[in-house]
């Protein structure tokens, strides 16, 4: 059985968390904050994603747990996790 240790929660079953997504990609607005962006650009960033082999950022959410979104650093091919931290702590 795979372990995700939630920051929050500590070590639990990977049943109770949910994939949120690559957190390696930024809004290109900045998260509304900055200069609007045409639609094209806005749809690249919403549907054009890597498909990355090897370490990677991802956001995921203990869904019946805590309910807080984390980011996990995952081997896309050996499935192993290198590191969980809280989402938007950066590396
Ligand atoms: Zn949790």
């Amino acid at each position: 059985m795979l372990l995700i240790s939630c920051p929050y929660c500590g070590e639990r079953p990977e049943e109770e968390f949910a994939f949120g997504g690559d957190a390696s990609v930024v809004p290109p607005n900045g998260a509304g904050e900055g200069a609007p962006v045409g639609t094209e650009t806005f749809a690249d960033y919403l549907y054009l994603r890597d498909n990355p082999k090897g370490r990677h950022r991802e956001h995921w959410i203990h869904r019946y747990g805590c309910q807080r979104w984390i980011e996990v650093e995952r081997d896309t091919v050996t499935h192993e996790i290198h590191a969980v931290r809280v989402a938007g702590e950066g590396k």
